[in-house]
């Protein structure tokens, strides 16, 4: 279990002050100049051997990703972009740091620029998060007029500005090269890959997107040090992490921990069991809304939350958002649900999503009441698998992942509505 003097999100439930004054006395913006002072080379190093990966969903090394940009600039500027845009179903850590927490973002963002040469950074947040955009930009603000901000920042000697732009409601925006097109004013729609985003980002130049708990860690990493963090969890699998549970158990939350710490003791620590006891389990989401679920034997059967073990399992930790269900979920419906809103956020571009979300949808819907044949379980598997990874961006592989998870896991119960419905015993709507 992690120790509280361990926990780099020292407000995350908002019980102190989030104003600069109340960071600065919980360690933030202590030694900040120092900590730039270290250079870019010897940042990017530290940020590679703490092991830290993206806690964004894809997992991906931020200290490799950093290592991308150039190191002399061609005359473009650089920038670094942090994604803010969090909308998947099921995800909602990031809104704590930026509404309770959000100088350890900001100090994020000035060590992370000054690590890849930018001078610049905006950070792209989510047009419903008002109350989290208000405290982030007063925070902005408050950092500005303490000289932590602008020209020479925090008397580090390297000018950088910060700002944040609000998006519209676009779940497709999440997506990197999305965000930057709507960051540029343009239609949220992904870019295809490559160029990547280190080589041609926003504007054409070199641009870093990171998620907000990435950036967030950073000064912490780097003021206790790369081993400490990497100390955490198994390898390859470092650091601490926040998890927010939702669903059936008896107390949801947002939680700091370690990273690959057992499940049932991640629900029973900190959400105080699943609701109606472990027997009552049915299923798990344990990444965010697109990864596969999992049964609820495989996860109390020493399920570790982490990256490897998840994909092991042909699942995933995604943004670590756990969606629990109980037995009174009807799994079916659940994942149609989860159809639908795929369906809804295509951004249309590429034939297999645009056309792929709304089909699947379309039998989706149909399985919830029992009308279909048997058979058409295996042909909407066989669609889910020719959406995923046939298309521009990871939506479609999103779309197709909640399917295939429940037709492996729940195939039974889908065959047993479709006979109940042909022996007049449905009752699902
Ligand atoms: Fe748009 Fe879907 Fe293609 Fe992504 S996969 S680019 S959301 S149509």
């Amino acid at each position: 279990m992690l120790s509280d003097k361990d926990r780099i999100f020292t407000n995350i439930y908002g019980m102190h002050e989030r104003t600069l004054a109340g960071a600065r006395k919980r360690g933030h913006w202590d030694g900040t100049k120092d900590l730039v002072g270290l250079g870019r080379d010897k940042i990017v190093e530290i940020m590679k051997a703490s092991g830290l990966r993206g806690r964004g969903g894809a997992g991906f090394p931020t200290g490799l990703k950093w290592s991308f940009m150039p190191k002399e600039t061609d005359g473009r500027p650089s920038y670094l972009v942090v994604n803010a845009d969090e909308s998947e179903p099921g995800t909602c850590k990031d809104r704590e740091i930026m509404r309770n927490d959000p100088h350890t973002l900001i100090e994020g963002c000035l060590i992370a620029s000054f690590a890849m040469g930018a001078h610049v950074s905006y950070i792209y947040i989510r047009g419903e998060y008002i109350r989290e955009r208000e405290a982030l930009q007063a925070a902005i603000d408050e950092a500005y007029d303490a000289g932590l901000l602008g020209k020479n920042a925090a008397g580090s000697g390297w000018d950088f500005d910060l700002y944040l732009h609000h998006g519209a409601g676009a779940y497709i925006c999440g997506e990197e090269t999305a965000l930057l097109e709507s960051l540029e004013g343009k239609k949220g729609m992904p870019r295809m890959k490559p160029p990547f985003p280190a080589g041609a980002g926003l504007y054409g130049c070199p641009t870093t997107v990171n998620n907000v708990e990435s950036i967030a860690v950073v000064p912490t990493i780097l003021r206790r040090g790369a081993e400490w963090f990497a100390g955490f969890g198994r390898a390859n699998n470092a650091g601490t992490k926040l998890f927010a549970i939702s669903g059936h158990v008896n107390n949801p939350c947002v939680v700091e921990e370690e990273m690959s710490i057992p499940f049932d003791e991640l629900i029973e620590r900190h959400c105080g069991g699943v609701r109606g006891g472990w027997d009552n389990l049915k299923a798990v989401i344990p990444g965010g809304s697109s990864v596969r679920c999992l049964p609820g034997h495989v996860m109390r059967d020493g399920a570790i939350m982490d990256f490897d073990w998840l994909r092991e399992r042909n699942s995933g930790l995604g943004t670590a958002a756990v969606i629990v269900m109980d037995k009174s979920t009807d799994i079916i419906k659940a994942i149609w649900r989860l159809s639908k809103f795929y369906k809804h956020e295509s951004c249309g571009q590429c034939t297999p999503c645009r056309e792929g979300t709304g089909w699947m949808m379309r039998v989706m819907d149909r399985l919830v009441k029992g009308e279909a044949d048997p058979a058409e379980i295996d042909m909407l598997y066989d669609v889910t698998k020719q959406v995923e990874g046939h298309t521009i961006c990871a939506l479609g592989d999103a779309a197709a992942w909640p399917i295939q998870g429940l037709i492996h896991h729940f195939r039974d119960e889908i065959e047993a509505r479709i006979a109940d419905k042909r022996k007049g015993a449905v009752a699902a709507e």
